[in-house]
């Protein structure tokens, strides 16, 4: 293995230290750079001319094992580089990248996913983009799938496979049911007719005789006087009163209180309801389990998650919640959910590596199937939080379980591991039918705590 890398610049190198027995080789066009090996790019180019390079790096799907810097940021540089190129620091980079390049042993690997594993800290960035009716783009993924129009589908196709996982939430957004179109106007409409044409209006209604009409007609030489009885009327709640439909639609002349919100796609011209929208979360993404396992062994993960007796899918578990919980509320039984967190399982693959994870997660499923009767029901709800579903077990059995979860902790904590429990009881009437609702507030306090 070299010691120092061979740096490949385009453009200007701004750079007063040339690094110590670094070769800096000006390079024109990617085809100077060499395609057998991996390298530094430093790049010293203008705003479009770098972005358009950066571009052509990734899409041409050959440099995905090199490092990328720039001299100056631009509005790609920190979706398609390692960001600033500083030469003391990025040597040292430059020795960890050569480690988990030699610890890559598949072949079969997809190039998004090796640049994105080389290095922990990259990421799989969103950006804005208001002339675009998706509003987001993930322009790493353009460039290694270039036909990615709809990127949220494959995304999450890949979190379900466990090649990726969301990172930080930056947006919510809706999108228009007919055409995926994030160009919505909201708008007030009129509840009978649909018809956006309406105004808000003060009314008054007349005690005496009853009659209603708009504020302006009530006025008469500067006091408030009935159109219709010509009674004076001085004392709200005592000569009148204000209807409560204050809006009025000037379609149908239709008086009501509240509007009907509906929503414009400005692209298909569509009125759709606002609760048949379509929400989308906007991710950053990283690595998940299975990308590190195919880069690593050049094979999907066979056994990605514990294996564990009466193991259900998530689907399945949030559909006995709301049947058992139901069971639970007519005839006075009490169940138990313990929840099972690992905050650590995902930094432990990447600090000790696969093999060493695999035996630790057959130790802890090994342990949690000693701890299970055979009716209990266990989720692997989320790679690093398994969901035990125990029937017929009231909050009075925490202590009992205590002692043989105390012993299954210890198997964890020897490998500088914690293991978090959490325990929520049913019945619960704040379930109803929503279980992955309730859940998420159940585990609100998990996130909190971590
Ligand atoms: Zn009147
Ligand atoms: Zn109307
Ligand atoms: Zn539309």
């Amino acid at each position: 293995m070299k010691s120092q890398p061979d740096i490949y610049v385009f453009g200007a190198y701004n750079e007063v230290v040339t690094p110590e027995q670094c070769a800096v080789i000006p390079a024109r066009c990617i085809d100077d750079l060499p395609s057998n090996t991996s390298g530094v790019v430093i790049i010293g180019l203008n705003n479009d001319a770098q972005d358009a390079l950066l571009m052509q790096l990734h899409s041409s799907k050959q440099f995905g094992l090199w490092q990328i810097f720039v001299q100056q940021p631009t509005v790609l540089s920190s979706h398609l580089s390692d960001g600033l190129w500083s030469a003391v620091h990025e040597l040292e980079q430059w020795h960890y990248h050569q480690q988990r390049l030699a610890m890559i042993t598949g072949t079969a690997f997809d190039p998004m996913i090796a640049w994105l594993w080389l290095n922990p800290e990259r990421r799989l960035l969103a950006k804005p983009q208001s002339d675009l009716s998706l509003l987001y783009r993930y322009p790493l993924l353009e460039c290694y799938y270039s036909n990615s129009e709809a990127p949220y589908g494959y995304l999450q196709s890949q979190v379900s496979k466990g090649y990726l996982q969301p990172d930080k939430l930056i947006d919510k957004i809706r999108q228009c049911p007919a055409c995926h179109s994030g160009h919505l106007n909201y708008l007030e409409t009129c509840p009978a007719c649909f018809s956006p044409d309406i105004e808000e209006r003060i009314s008054l209604h007349c005690f005496t005789c009853g009659h209603v009409s708009a504020q302006d007609n009530f006025i008469r030489r500067g006091q408030l006087e009935c159109p219709n009885c010509l009674t004076q009327i001085r004392h709200i709640g005592v000569d009148y009163d204000r209807p409560l439909e204050t809006f009025h639609c000037n379609g149908c002349k239709h008086a009501f209180v509240e509007a009907t919100t509906k929503v414009r796609c400005l692209d298909c011209l569509t009125l759709n309801d606002i609760n048949i929208l379509i929400p989308r979360k906007i991710y950053t993404y990283q690595l998940g389990i299975q990308a590190t396992h195919t880069i690593r062994y050049g094979q999907a993960l066979a056994v990605p998650e514990l294996t564990l007796n009466g193991k259900v899918d998530v689907g399945y578990f949030h559909s006995l919640l709301v049947w058992i919980n139901k069971l639970a509320q007519r005839h006075q039984q009490s169940h138990l959910i313990l929840g099972m967190h690992l905050p650590g399982l995902k930094d432990y693959a990447y600090r000790y590596g696969e093999v060493q994870m695999f035996s630790l997660t057959e130790q802890i499923s090994e342990r949690l199937n000693g701890l299970m009767r055979d009716t209990d029901i266990c989720c692997q709800y989320r790679p690093d939080l398994m969901l035990l579903l125990m029937p017929m077990t009231s909050n009075s059995s925490l202590p009992v379980l205590q002692n043989k979860i105390v012993q299954l902790a210890d198997v964890i904590e020897e490998s500088e591991f914690s293991l978090e429990i959490y325990a929520w009881s049913l019945p619960d009437s704040s379930l109803n039918d929503d279980a992955p609702f309730w859940l998420q507030q159940c585990l609100q306090e998990l996130n909190d705590n971590g």
